[in-house]
C-alpha cells in the first residue's frame, strides 16, 4: 500500500462551466444508454515524483490538454476502474465495494509502474464528483451512474521509463437498465487464435492495452453472431480466464458453483467475488479451481452443467445460451435464464437498490 499522502488532498471545485439546463438533463436521463453521455463535471488531480499527489479538482467536463510526447500516447501508461453509483428509494446515493476497486487501481498501477492512489483518496474523488453532478443520478429502475476513474502517464519523455508525472480523473456516464427489456441470454465466442493476456503479463491489470488486444477477436466473435468472447489461459489454451469485460460462472446440476481461479493472467472482479461470498452464504459449494474447454462441453452436453452466467459492473450477470467455437457449437441460444442465475442476479441488486438489508456492509453512502 501506498500512503504518499499523510494528509487528504483539499479539493478546489470550479462548478462554473456550461452545465446543461434541468431539461436537457432529463432527457438523457429519460434513455442514458451506456457510455454515451457525461455529466457535467470531472475530477482531476495530479501526480509528479517530486510532489506526489496534489491539485485535486473538480472541474467542468471537457477535452484533456496533452503535450504529443506524453507517455500514455506511445507507451500506453493506462489504467482505468468502472464502478456504479446506485440512487435508492429514498434519494440517497450509495456505492458499492468501492475499497474493492481502489485497491483494484492500486494493484493496476503497480503493474503499469504508475503511481498509486491511496485508497481514501480514490473513494473521496467519487464523493467529490457526486457533490456536484448529484442530479445525473438517475432514478429509474435498474439505472446507475457509472464511474470511469481513469490514470495516465502524462510526462512529455519518449525514453522508455516509467513517467514521472501522471493525471488521475474521474468521468462519469448515466447508464440505463442493462436489459431494458428482460434479462436475455447470450452466445459468446471462443477465441483461439487470440488470447487477451499473457503469462507474465499485465492480464490482472485493468489497464487499456488488454482492452485494445481484445477488440479484434470481439469483432470475430459480432460477425460470428455472438456479443463476447471467451479467452483460455495463455499457456496451455486449455482452461477458461475470462470474458472480455466479464468474469464467467458455471453452475451445476448438484449446486455447485464453480469459477476459473485467480490465474494471474484474470481481472479479479468485484461482481465475482461478491456472487462467490452470496452463493457460500446460501450453502452453495463454491470452487475457485481451474476449468478446462472440455469440461464446459462436456458438462453442458451431458446436463451436468445446469447454468452458465458472466458478470461484471455494467451488467451484473448476463446468461450465457451458447458457446461457439471454428468447429462446434454447445448449449441452446434460445434457453431461458437459470434460476440460480436469476435469483443470485436479483439479491445483488437488492443490495446495490438498496431493497434488502446490506449484511456484509458492501455499501459506501456517497
Ligand atoms: N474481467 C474483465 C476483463 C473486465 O473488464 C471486467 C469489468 N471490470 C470484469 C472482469 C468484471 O469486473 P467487475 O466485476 O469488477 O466489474
Amino acid at each position: 500500500m501506498n500512503i504518499a499522502n499523510a494528509t487528504p488532498l483539499v479539493y478546489r471545485v470550479e462548478t462554473s462551466g456550461k452545465a446543461r439546463s434541468a431539461a436537457e438533463r432529463d432527457a438523457v436521463l429519460a434513455s442514458p444508454g451506456f457510455g454515451v453521455h457525461f455529466t457535467d463535471h470531472m475530477v482531476a488531480i495530479t501526480w509528479d515524483k517530486a510532489q506526489g499527489w496534489h491539485d485535486a479538482e473538480v472541474i467542468p467536463y471537457g477535452p484533456l490538454s496533452l503535450d504529443p510526447a506524453a507517455s500514455v500516447l506511445h507507451y500506453g501508461q493506462e489504467i482505468f476502474e468502472g464502478i456504479k453509483a446506485y440512487r435508492h428509494a429514498d434519494g440517497s446515493i450509495w456505492t458499492f465495494r468501492p475499497d474493492a476497486n481502489g485497491q483494484r487501481l492500486q494493484r493496476s498501477a503497480k503493474r503499469l509502474a504508475l503511481p498509486e492512489l491511496p485508497v481514501s483518496e480514490f473513494v473521496e474523488s467519487l464523493r467529490q464528483l457526486v457533490a456536484v453532478d448529484k442530479d445525473w443520478v438517475p432514478s429509474a429502475p435498474e439505472t446507475s451512474l457509472y464511474f470511469r476513474p481513469f490514470m495516465i502517464g502524462t510526462e512529455a519523455f519518449l525514453g522508455v521509463r516509467a513517467a514521472h508525472k501522471a493525471g488521475y480523473y474521474v468521468i462519469a456516464s448515466p447508464a440505463g437498465a442493462y436489459f431494458a427489456k428482460g434479462v436475455a441470454p447470450v452466445s459468446i465466442w471462443l477465441s483461439t487464435d487470440y488470447a487477451r493476456a499473457a503469462k507474465g503479463g499485465t492480464g490482472a491489470a485493468k489497464c487499456g492495452g488488454n482492452y485494445a488486444s481484445s477488440l479484434l477477436p470481439q469483432q470475430e466473435a459480432q460477425a460470428q453472431g455472438c456479443s463476447q468472447v471467451l479467452f483460455l489461459d495463455p499457456v496451455e489454451g486449455k482452461y477458461l480466464e475470462e470474458l472480455g469485460g466479464m468474469n464467467v460462472f458455471l453452475v451445476y446440476k448438484d449446486g455447485t458453483v464453480v469459477t476459473p481461479e485467480l490465474s494471474g493472467s484474470i481481472l479479479e472482479g468485484v461482481t465475482r467475488s461478491s456472487i462467490l461470498q452470496l452463493a457460500h452464504d446460501r450453502g452453495h459449494k463454491v470452487e475457485e479451481r481451474k476449468v478446462s474447454i472440455d469440461e464446459w462441453k462436456q458438462g453442458v452436453t451431458s446436463g451436468e452443467i445446469a447454468e452458465i452466467f458472466a458478470c461484471g459492473t455494467a451488467a451484473v450477470i448476463t446468461p450465457i445460451g451458447q458457446l461457439k467455437g471454428k468447429d462446434f457449437a454447445v448449449g441452446n441460444p434460445d434457453a431461458p435464464a437459470g434460476e440460480l442465475t436469476m435469483s443470485i442476479r436479483k439479491e445483488l441488486t437488492d443490495i446495490q437498490y438498496g431493497r434488502v438489508p446490506d449484511r456484509h456492509g458492501w455499501l459506501v453512502k456517497l
